[in-house]
């Protein structure tokens, strides 16, 4: 073990799903079966730190100013699909079952873990509806206490004009979000989405 080598798989392990034993293995990889795999990883990573970002619309990943979904004038049809993560956007584009837009908060309200509502990309969410740019509001956050609270601090900053406002996850396993629910599970709970205000 040389410290470069320490190094690499200390911030392997760092990685969700990677533990002391996939880091020692990928490092290992790298460095002595597929050393020319090294400097494309290290390109793609450079790549990716440079020029990934959020969405200024949606909080989305993005490349320009907008995610492509928000450049897409076809997803313009008045539905806002309301997600905790990026992950979550993922797994209902991923279902085909929504043709909408999106509106990523990077998480949901927790007072035990210490997420208050500015931690939350919120702003720019009540902007849009201000702006009129939303008829249908789908709350797609996670069916336990924080996503319901999460909810419910929405929904009472909306503005009074006839928003519609619909929940899923009713379908999906108690305290589990959007992320970890099949395609056809996805699909059933966007089409069977209760009306919620
Ligand atoms: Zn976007």
């Amino acid at each position: 073990m040389t410290p470069a080598l320490e190094a690499l798989q200390q911030q392997l392990k760092k990685l969700p799903g990677i533990g002391f034993r996939s880091a020692e293995r990928i490092a290992l990889h790298l460095l002595v079966e597929k050393p020319a795999r090294l400097p494309e990883l290290v390109a793609a990573l450079e790549l990716a730190a440079k020029n990934v970002r959020r969405c200024t619309t949606c909080g989305n990943l993005a490349e320009e100013d907008q995610c492509p979904i928000c450049a897409d004038e076809r997803r313009r049809n008045g539905q806002l699909c309301v997600v905790e993560y990026v992950t979550d956007l993922a797994a209902i584009e991923r279902s085909g079952a929504f043709h909408g837009r999106y509106h990523v908060l990077h998480g949901k309200l927790s007072p035990i873990r210490g997420v208050a509502p500015e931690d939350l990309n919120l702003g720019t969410l009540l902007q849009r509806i201000a702006a009129g740019e939303v008829t249908e509001l789908i709350l797609a956050l996670s069916n336990d206490v924080e996503g319901e609270a999460t909810c419910h601090y929405l929904t009472e900053r909306l503005p009074k004009t006839g928003l519609k406002v619909s929940r899923i996850g009713f379908g999906l396993p108690s305290g589990s979000g959007v992320l970890y629910a099949d395609a056809v599970t996805l699909k059933s709970a966007l089409e069977g989405r209760r009306d919620y205000s």
